[in-house]
């Protein structure tokens, strides 16, 4: 499948200049190299992950360090070298000033910003690093806890890329006291016929193990589990089972889910299915 131009470009300037042949990157290591400053931001005003400052012919990076997790100021700075290093991205950010605010991590609208956290996912877990390990880490929430060890890397930002980059037909909801923040599914999954996005403010469905967790559950880090069906979360006509897997984020309230498929079923069974429903539709002939 191929992937986005910022994520293309994020492996390119790893690989072929930079020759990076190991994970975790450390993308402060990165702008150290290009004379970019990172400096950590303690307090940042509500929202603001990182900021891109020029002065004169020089930049530095801010980052904000109020959530305190390693993964996340990783991106939040590989996000800024985003806005450095794709084109277009610097005439952009700095069309009103000297300073460029962020709010990195999937949450905007804007083009530009979803530009940077695609290139900040191509730096921290660059498909020719990331796929060999992956092939080794499993499935499911365990394989996204381990790839998110092994790059340094956010729970949510790695569960968005191994839904990216696992050949299991995957979906990565991220949800708030059972509203859904957004969904992210991987290409096999947005090419199933006649499926409905879960979106952004939708309640999580009745019986969920996402629904079922508790706000306690949510601050401890539980996981939960349990078999069910893909029609439950996608608006689906028939029936596909699914596993759902959830785990609790801590201090941010929010919950990460992982919606697997073994496999999509294929059109021959889907065929078959029709057929079976049709000789089970009473017909009248004339
Ligand atoms: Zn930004």
């Amino acid at each position: 499948m191929p992937q986005p131009p910022p994520i293309r470009e994020a492996e390119r300037l790893l690989s072929e200049d930079w020759g990076v042949d190991s994970l975790p990157i450390k993308p402060i290591d990165i702008a150290t190299r290009c004379s970019i400053e990172c400096q950590a931001m303690p307090s940042p005003k509500g929202g603001v992950s990182g900021m891109l400052v020029k002065a004169g012919d020089s930049f530095g990076i801010l980052y904000a360090t109020h959530i305190p997790v390693a993964g996340f100021q990783n991106f939040s700075i590989a996000h800024e070298l985003g806005h450095y290093f794709l084109p277009d991205h610097p005439d952009y950010v700095f069309r009103g000033g000297d300073i460029h605010e962020s709010s990195a991590g999937f949450s905007s609208e804007d083009k530009f910003e979803k530009q940077a956290d695609q290139f900040a996912c191509g730096l921290l877990m660059p498909s020719y690093l990331f796929d060999p390990e992956l092939d080794k880490a499993g499935t499911g929430m365990d394989a996204v806890l381990k790839m998110a060890d092994i790059c340094g890397t956010s729970r949510t930002a790695t569960a968005i890329r191994y839904a990216q980059r696992h050949s299991e037909p995957t979906a990565i909801i991220i949800s708030t006291n059972g509203v859904i923040d957004y969904c992210f599914m991987s290409d096999e999954l947005k090419y199933l016929k006649d499926i409905t996005w879960p979106k952004k403010g939708v309640a999580v469905p009745r019986g969920s193990r996402t629904k079922a967790m508790t706000p306690q559950q949510v601050l401890n880090g539980d996981r939960l589990e349990n078999d069910t069906d893909m029609a439950s979360w996608f608006q689906l006509d028939r029936s596909i089972s699914i596993y759902e897997e959830v785990i609790g984020l801590g201090n941010y309230g929010k919950t990460l889910t992982v919606l697997s498929l073994e496999s999509l079923p294929t059109e021959d069974e889907e065929d078959e299915e029709e057929e079976l429903q049709e000789s089970w539709t009473p017909r009248f002939r004339r």
